[in-house]
């Protein structure tokens, strides 16, 4: 099945093309129709799978069909472990986006924080956030979840495994209602389905 067949438009098609990406694996083809109907979705898959380009090649769809005008808010939001994650997740976004015009910036703990204040302010479309430091951030007020319109909680085993299940219940708290709720997991424990039960009914499931 090629990448054309998703129901992803054309620069998104040509950027895969160009990574070398001849067809979807087998979580990108579960996923990526499912999320680009805006349903909320579950998914059990391991790294190595290609889930990483499963949320991030529908989510950029989604924010360029929806582009009226520059919002300079953060439109998708992507809760990662740590501070590598965060920094290869949007490297993927900067790559599969590159013929679409949106922003995206990682922001984690353990570096000075000026420069991503900075950046913000500049605008930012798509943000990968470890808890932690997400949550500082929106305490000083130097990010605003208002126009935010997808959530994705990217190996949240590992960041309830790791203890971030209060940053994360008080970032998810405050994000606006009707948000598209994304959720990837290596294995969906009970934790797992239970924080995502708290909010959304009965998600799209894909185990893989
Ligand atoms: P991930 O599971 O998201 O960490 O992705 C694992 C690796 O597979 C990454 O290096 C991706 O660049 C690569 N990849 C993702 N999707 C595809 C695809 N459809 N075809 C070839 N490689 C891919």
């Amino acid at each position: 099945m090629p990448f054309s067949t998703l129901g992803l438009s054309a620069p998104l098609n040509k950027a895969v093309a160009e990574l070398g990406y001849t067809k979807p694996t087998t979580i990108q083809a579960k996923a990526i129709p499912v999320i680009l109907e805006g349903q909320n979705l579950i998914a059990a898959a391991q790294t190595g799978t290609g889930k990483t380009a499963s949320f991030v090649l529908p989510i950029l769809e989604r924010l360029s069909q929806g582009q009226t005008q520059r919002k300079k808010r953060v439109r998708a939001l992507i809760l990662v472990p740590t501070r590598e994650l965060a920094m290869q997740v949007e490297e993927k976004v900067t790559h599969y986006g590159k013929h679409l015009g949106l922003t995206s910036l990682a922001m984690y703990g353990g570096v000075d924080e000026q420069q991503q204040k900075q950046r913000l302010i500049d605008g930012v479309d798509v943000l990968v956030a470890t808890p932690g430091r997400l949550i500082d951030m929106y305490g000083q007020r130097a990010v605003y979840f208002e126009e935010i319109e997808m959530v994705v909680l990217d190996e949240a085993d590992r960041m309830l495994d790791m203890g971030f299940i209060e940053a994360i219940n008080k970032i998810l708290d405050r994000l606006p209602e009707n948000i598209q709720f994304l959720l990837f997991s290596a294995t969906l424990s009970n934790k797992v389905r239970d924080l995502a039960k708290s909010v959304v009914e009965n998600p799209y499931e894909i185990s893989i």
